[in-house]
């Protein structure tokens, strides 16, 4: 079974993947993370985001088992995500990391922004999860408070809102939800009531 998963920044789409991913039993990517792993790899390499063969060779040097998540949380390292994933070079590198991922059996959760779209059209079920801008600015103000990075709630809110206009307006794989995908705004749930929604979902896809 292959779930996809797609959203905006901070819409609690990454929990929520994790989860689903946890109760079927089935390997779960955080598409996100590729993505800002060729971004952190361009910055530590004191390159621009905006350097196309910068960008693409650190993505053809990107293994999808050997991501350091602990160096690419940063709204910074996000903010050059998106930078990158604007090129198609970068993007068609990813794609074929992405979809033999989710040919891993007995299947597989992709979270990202064009997994319904894109990568696989073809999922057994699609969610598209989404919150508005400041409920999702709030909770990852909460999130970067809570580890000890202390940041201003309205520039989180700013940062989040530039990377979902660059998201949802570039050419390549925009952010969108696939015409099959059902949605889910949590903008009014926590992670349990989402959780519960998602899974009538996929039981009723099931069947
Ligand atoms: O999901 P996350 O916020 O970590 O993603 C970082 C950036 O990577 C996004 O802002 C987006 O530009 C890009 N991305 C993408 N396609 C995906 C996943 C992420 O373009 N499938």
């Amino acid at each position: 079974m292959i779930i996809a998963i797609d959203g905006p920044a901070a819409s609690g789409k990454g929990t929520l993947a994790r989860k689903i991913a946890a109760h079927y039993e089935l390997h779960y990517l955080d598409t996100g993370s590729l993505y800002r792993a060729v971004a952190y790899e361009v910055l530590k390499a004191d390159r621009d985001p905006n350097d196309t063969s910068a960008a693409f060779s650190a993505a053809e040097l990107l293994d999808v088992d050997r991501i350091e998540h602990g160096q690419i949380r940063s709204a910074a390292v996000g903010q050059a995500a998106s930078v990158v994933a604007a090129k198609p070079e970068v993007r068609a590198a990813i794609l074929q990391i992405q979809r033999d991922y989710a040919a891993r059996k007995p299947g597989a959760v992709l979270d990202g922004r064009d997994i319904g779209t894109v990568v696989c059209p073809d999922a057994d079920v699609k969610l598209f999860v989404t919150a508005s801008p400041e409920v999702r600015a709030h909770r990852r103000w909460q999130e970067l408070s809570a580890t000890g990075h202390p940041v201003d709630e309205a520039e989180v809110l700013a940062e989040i809102t530039e990377r979902d206009l660059r998201d949802t307006s570039r050419d390549i794989a925009p952010l969108r939800q696939a015409e099959d995908a059902y949605l889910l705004d949590t903008s009014n749930l926590d992670i349990e009531a989402a959780f519960d929604t998602a899974v009538g979902i996929i039981e009723s896809a099931k069947k």
